[in-house]
């Protein structure tokens, strides 16, 4: 980016643009001005403006490009954006920091579409690692598979000499080989683990294919990450997070282990801001909510903050496992991990204790409980504010979305899980059967219902690149421009409202909006620039946008080559 180096020449501008009789005294109050943007602020009524300032961490003030010059003085950084898009810093409401680090350098599946591709990528992987005694990796879909389920003797072919174990991209379903589930002692005989379920032909042996808690009996064998692994994948995260324009991410389960090593990271690679949220634990003991405080009282400061706890009250719709009121079609309710009782219980313990309660609930039935919790909590003990979460929300009843305003609860979707490739419209879509998929991920259902939306990731299941989310969300068409005019398109958003999701209805997901969100004079200086105007783009050219600059309390945290 081009600088104004001297005074002088801005003088002679101003003369020459002949803006000024008076020529304006430069108070030089400010450290940093960026002018001559188009800066969607974010505020209601006065969304549009030119120009920021910025003294210290925060932003003295937005304005018009000349109000701004006159902030800057002898030692201003002065930035021309020349005419960028300029916006608040992008906070993504949901996702994993340790998964999404180690997905940047493990194997990836995403995106193999048919098994010759999934095949092609293991192969290359196995022979390029041989010092690995197991071949992990994440990312496959339903679809790559005929009949939607890999099968052992298929990743048999594939890694013959050693264990292999690979999930699919929303973590809820393993694939195993042979001798991985020999390792395990995953037979005939072995009964199904509570909340999960061994796959078996029709002779009844294990496919390798293991549902929900089942996975486990694989996992708990898998080589154990190292703390500074860990710690590395962290930076790596973080690093990346800011690339994509995020100055704050909400982190959806965390255990002390990783907040320890996410303390660490975060001190090495300060460039991005955490809000993190414990596991939930059913029923917590007294030690368990006074060992989770302690956690909360340590982590609070204004880089890492611990704030609220995450539990999974069910699965996902495509292994069937998201609890549904009706059947999916093929048949099955799914699973629900709590009874209605343990979660009262447990919700009123969190919520007693002071506690955000973060539920991942996408089923109907799940979404329905999730909110009779948070409502029979606050009434049990006369809280409120408490801004409880549903966590992804994929097909609730539409009677039950007015009930997201009436009791303060966040619906925390994620943008890109309407993404229409062929995982979602073979798999997802059918499992549902039309009646349910015309209300499953309706953004704008859930905007017009007046509840608080805050958009995520949950990267690794899809990348954390903000620009692909606000262009799913408002196009609903994949990056190839399928289906024409979008999956369900009556659930498509403006960029405007999808740009809020990200930015001040994710900060006040997290208690955070008087600090961030916005643009505007004694706000943390969060912001962004981006290559294009997301509000005057054609909807199918958002995905092309870069970030040009993201600004982390008034200090450059990314920066792009030759800007
Ligand atoms: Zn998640």
């Amino acid at each position: 980016m081009r600088r104004l180096v001297t005074l002088s020449a801005l003088a002679a501008a101003a003369v020459s643009l002949g803006a000024q009789k008076v020529a304006p005294v430069n108070t030089g109050r400010a450290d940093r001005v960026f002018v001559n943007g188009r800066v969607w602020t974010g505020e209601p009524g006065k969304a549009l403006a030119e120009a920021l300032a910025v003294r210290g961490s925060t932003l003295l003030e937005v304005g018009t490009t000349s109000a701004i010059r006159r902030l800057a003085g002898k030692g201003t950084d002065v930035v021309d954006l020349r005419g960028r898009f300029v916006a608040p810093g992008f906070i993504d409401a949901h996702l994993h920091l340790v998964g999404g680090g180690l997905s940047l350098e493990e194997l990836r599946l995403d995106d193999a579409s048919d098994f010759a591709a999934v095949a092609a990528r293991i192969g290359a992987w196995a022979r390029a690692h041989p010092e690995e005694r197991w071949v992990t990796g994440e990312g496959w879909s339903y679809a790559a598979f005929p009949g939607g389920l890999p099968s052992r003797v298929q990743l048999d072919a594939l890694v013959p000499d050693r264990p292999a174990f690979l999930s699919s991209y929303d973590g809820h379903t393993g694939w195993a080989n042979s001798a991985a589930l020999r390792l395990a002692e995953v037979r005939r005989a072995t009964k199904d683990p509570p909340g999960g379920e061994i796959v078996r032909d029709a002779a009844g042996e294990p496919t390798g294919v293991l549902k929900e808690n089942a996975q486990q009996l694989v996992e708990r064998l898998l080589p154990k990450k190292l703390p500074h692994e860990i710690e590395r994948a962290l930076r790596r995260a973080i690093a990346q997070a800011a690339a994509w324009g995020l100055t704050g991410v909400q982190q959806a389960g965390i255990s002390e282990e990783e907040l320890e090593s996410l303390a660490r990271a975060l001190e090495a690679t300060p460039q991005l801001r955490v809000y993190a949220a414990l596991r939930m634990e059913r029923d917590p003991t007294p030690d368990v909510l006074a060992s989770q405080d302690e956690l909360r009282r340590r982590f609070a400061t204004p880089r890492l903050r611990v704030g609220a706890v995450k539990g999974f009250l069910d699965g996902v719709v495509e292994a069937r496992s998201a609890a549904m009121f009706e059947p999916y079609s093929g048949g099955g309710t799914g699973l629900e991990h709590f009874t209605r009782e343990e979660l009262d219980r447990s919700v009123a313990a969190y919520d007693k204790a002071g506690w955000q309660v973060m539920l991942h609930a996408i089923g109907d039935r799940a979404v329905e409980m999730a909110l009779t919790a948070f409502e029979r909590a606050a009434r049990a003990n006369g809280t409120s504010g408490r801004r409880h979460r549903v966590e992804h929300l994929e097909v609730p009843r539409t009677a039950d979305l007015p009930r997201f305003k009436a009791l303060g609860v966040i619906a925390s979707t994620q943008a890109m899980f309407p993404y229409p490739n062929a995982n979602h419209l073979d798999v997802y879509v059918p499992a549902l059967g039309p009646e349910r998929a015309r209300r499953a991920l309706a953004f704008k259902a859930v905007d017009d219902a007046g509840a608080v939306q805050a958009f995520g990731s949950d990267w690794p299941v899809f990348t954390a690149e903000v620009v692909r989310g606000i262009a799913t969300a408002v196009t609903r068409t994949t990056f190839e421009g399928t289906p024409a005019g979008g999956w369900e398109p009556l659930q498509r958003l403006s960029a405007e409202a999808a740009l809020r999701h990200f930015t001040r209805d994710a900060a006040y997901a997290e208690h955070a909006e008087q600090e961030r969100g916005l643009l505007k004079e004694g706000r943390v200086a969060d912001f962004v620039v981006l290559s294009q105007d997301l509000l005057a783009l054609p909807p199918e050219r958002i995905k092309d946008t870069k970030v040009l600059l993201t600004v982390l309390g008034g200090q450059d945290s990314f920066r792009a080559p030759g800007f």
